[in-house]
């Protein structure tokens, strides 16, 4: 039996819940838990914000641990390496995305708590495809959160290829915000921090950024100064404004989960020639070249820990907006 934390019902508390994982398949991995990030989408699939959650919810797809079992015909992992799982568990393998390295778009992509029981639990498992090896330098305890929220601002970089002569906007510094502020410092970019807590200025700029604004602030915002605004806040912010800031080519990527659609003038797209997007978490190759990023230029997870029997006191603390800046879950001693 694997031993999780569970909600039944939308917005409810996790509680002790078993279950029976049945016969391991043979490209599946087993991984003994040892901590677990709390991402701002687990409180969203908790609260069945985008109508997807099925209860019982195990949230939790920041997994750092070792691989407790693998399937006869996995591999490329082994029985007590140290591994990390994020926000995808399974993709075909087959379809023209994954065959040209992008796992994440496969339509028949696997989400490690969609549908299926995540990593607040003793064990969870993934396909090996999904199932990374941590580098000896990165530390179990700090590394989960890298998994999703890392993953997810630095994938960017590596889609729309950011140069480090880059002007960088980045709004919300939370658990995205303050590891995209470290991995665009490392890049070489000038980098803008947009945050709603003017308190968090100092430890902003630890993170790497060179200027630090108010991101409520309609005149913070001066036109044609970035390149690139990258925007991880769960919020409806003044989007035109944004889009007025960018420099003639410039792009509005969105991976935080504005909860309202966004209203753009089109013709502010057409004459500085603007994009607006948005991407998911990223492909296992991405994750892999993230983890040597991160090694080669010291980028570390700023985190706070809790028991997992503290499970629900840390899901509150990251709703409070208090949480500084990303919140692990340790398996209790
Ligand atoms: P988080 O730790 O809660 O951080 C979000 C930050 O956004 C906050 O720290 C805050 O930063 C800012 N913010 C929150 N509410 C705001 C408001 N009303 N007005 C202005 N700013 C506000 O969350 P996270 O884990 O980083 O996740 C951020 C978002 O990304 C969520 O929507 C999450 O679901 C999404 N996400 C998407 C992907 C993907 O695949 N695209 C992957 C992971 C997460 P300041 O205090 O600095 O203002
Ligand atoms: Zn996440």
């Amino acid at each position: 039996m694997i031993h999780a934390y569970a909600a039944q019902e939308q917005g409810g508390k996790l509680e002790p819940f078993d279950y029976d994982p049945g016969d391991l398949g043979p490209e599946e991995v087993e991984i003994a838990v040892e901590a677990c990030g709390i991402c701002h989408s687990d409180l969203s699939m908790l609260d069945n914000e985008w109508g997807m959650t099925t209860y019982p919810l195990v949230p939790g797809h920041e997994v750092a641990g070792t691989v407790a079992a693998v399937g006869e015909r996995v591999t490329n992992l082994k029985t007590g390496q140290r591994v990390g799982l994020g926000w995808q568990s399974g993709s075909c393998g087959v379809c023209e995305w994954c065959l040209s390295g992008d796992q994440i778009l496969c339509p028949h992509a696997e989400a490690t708590i969609v549908g299926r029981f995540g990593g607040f639990a003793d064990r969870v498992r993934a396909h090996c495809r999904h199932v990374i090896p941590l580098p000896d330098a990165l530390p179990t305890l700090s590394t989960g959160p890298l998994f999703c929220g890392g993953l997810t601002v630095f994938n960017p970089l590596v889609q729309f290829e950011v140069k480090p002569t880059d002007r960088v906007g980045v709004v919300g510094i939370g658990g995205l915000g303050h590891l995209a502020l470290q991995f665009l410092d490392a890049w070489g970019c000038d980098v803008t921090a947009f945050t709603s807590h003017p308190e968090k200025a100092d430890a902003v700029r630890q993170f790497g950024a060179h200027h630090v604004l108010d991101s409520r602030d309609p005149q913070a915002l001066q036109p044609g100064l970035f390149d690139l605004i990258l925007s991880t806040a769960p919020a409806n912010l003044d989007w035109p404004r944004y889009l007025a800031a960018l420099r003639p080519k410039g792009r509005l990527h969105f991976v935080g989960i504005a909860p309202q659609p966004i209203v753009a003038p089109v013709f502010s797209l057409i004459s500085g020639q603007k994009s607006i997007s948005g991407s998911p978490t990223g492909s296992p190759a991405t994750l892999a070249s993230m983890l040597e990023f991160v090694v080669r230029h010291e980028i570390e997870p700023a985190i706070e820990v809790f028991p997992f029997s503290q499970v629900n006191e840390a899901m509150e603390h990251l709703r409070s907006g208090k949480a500084r800046y990303r919140i692990v879950l340790k398996r209790d001693e």
